[in-house]
């Protein structure tokens, strides 16, 4: 089968790998460099930490197991750090019952003590009464990622090119290819894999696929040795150590208006981290990000096959760090084998409707 994969983020990267590694023909167009936008942007904590419905903490549930399968297929090619996080908040109580309530459901936390908090992360300056620990939880170099997979992908025959997509051709009720820069390219299914450009090119097929994409803001420091073990989510920030040693920082995970002064934002953020850190005094801002989340209008993913507009198939979501490596696999599953797969049926692009019903 001839597949196009629109997009070389951390989602469009995973959906080809898996759609090479069973056989299929697959061209990856993405406008510009491998790696994604959003995915270049993001926090990259990958967890099903309390705050969802149940069939989506399931879900992502699912999304930490398959980061784990991933890595016993491509083992070292996937830098992911399996530590886990340590979270608190000023109400202690109201955290406890939220974390009582998601342990419940089988999710692997517990409060531990201040104690136990500094065996978790040695490097804080000090420690809350109580905190959430996760082992489950992880996080990654999300760019890096995204590349290693193309490279895997592109190892198991996948092309991947600098091609921007202008438009998905339809002919006769059929999603035949794409219209790129280059020219026309044919396909029996395309894979719009985006993120926050999924809308648009949707809908020039007619396709309705609503979002409501938020910005995020991250700040970084320069490189330091190790220093923290895991995610550390603390009411003053969120922040984590990547593998190049940099620590990764951001305020608000819900996102918020852009900064009025990003420069003094990114320093309001590294005043946070060296308050944090026993030894933080010397560390600085190295640069920030401005990212936008591709988030769907009703906070869920969008995957799966577009009916009104056969042989296009959708995969745009936020968190699509946590649920990456398992929707590129069922996803090329449900593409080759053209049988739904039941754990997608809350995610479908049809719960938007189409222009032509509304
Ligand atoms: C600040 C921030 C924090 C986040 N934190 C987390 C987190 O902690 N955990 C988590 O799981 N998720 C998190 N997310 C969300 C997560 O990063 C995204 O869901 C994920 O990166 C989306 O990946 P993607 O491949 O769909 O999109 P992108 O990375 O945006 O990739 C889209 C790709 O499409 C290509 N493209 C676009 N238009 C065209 C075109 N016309 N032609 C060809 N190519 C095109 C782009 O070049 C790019 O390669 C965060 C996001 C942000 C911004």
């Amino acid at each position: 089968m001839k597949t196009i994969v629109i997009g070389g983020g951390i989602i469009g990267a995973s959906v080809a790998y898996h759609l090479a590694v069973r056989g299929a023909e697959v061209t990856v167009l993405t406008d510009g460099r491998p790696g994604g936008v959003a995915t270049a942007a993001s926090f990259a904590w990958i967890n099903a930490a309390p705050g969802n419905t149940r069939p989506y903490f399931e879900l992502r549930m699912k999304g930490i197991l398959d980061w784990l399968r991933l890595q016993h297929e491509l083992g070292d090619r996937l830098a992911i750090n399996w530590n886990g996080s340590l979270a608190w908040t000023t109400d202690h109580a109201a955290m406890a019952d939220a974390f009582a309530a998601h342990a419940s459901w089988g999710y692997p936390t517990r409060m531990i003590s201040s104690a136990e908090a500094a065996r978790q992360e040695p490097s804080l300056s000090s420690y809350p009464d109580q905190a959430a620990h996760s082992p489950l939880e992880g996080s990654l170099s999300p760019s890096e990622t995204a590349r290693a997979l193309l490279d895997a992908a592109a190892e198991r025959g996948a092309q991947v090119s600098a091609d921007a997509v202008r438009s998905i051709v339809s002919r006769k009720g059929r999603i035949t290819g794409v219209q790129a820069k280059t020219g026309e390219i044919g396909a029996d299914t395309v894979v719009l894999a985006a993120g926050v450009a999924c809308e648009r090119l949707a809908a020039g097929v007619d396709v309705t696929l609503p979002m409501a994409n938020r910005l995020g803001f991250l700040a970084q420091s320069a490189p330091l040795p190790p220093t923290l073990n895991g995610l550390v989510l603390a009411p003053q920030a969120h922040m984590r150590q990547n593998a190049d040693g940099r620590i990764i920082v951001g305020a608000d995970f819900a996102g918020g208006p852009a900064p009025d002064d990003e420069e003094a934002a990114a320093e309001a953020l590294l005043a946070s981290v060296r308050g944090l850190l026993a030894n933080g005094d010397d560390i600085r801002v190295d640069r920030h990000t401005l990212g936008l989340r591709p988030v769907p209008a009703d906070g869920l993913p969008v995957i799966g096959p577009v009916t009104q507009a056969p042989g296009l198939y959708v995969t745009v979501m936020h968190s699509g760090v946590t649920l990456a490596a398992l929707v590129g696999r069922l996803a090329a599953e449900e593409i080759l084998n053209a049988r739904p797969v039941d754990l997608l049926a809350p995610y479908r692009p049809e719960r938007f409707g189409h222009p032509d019903m509304a």
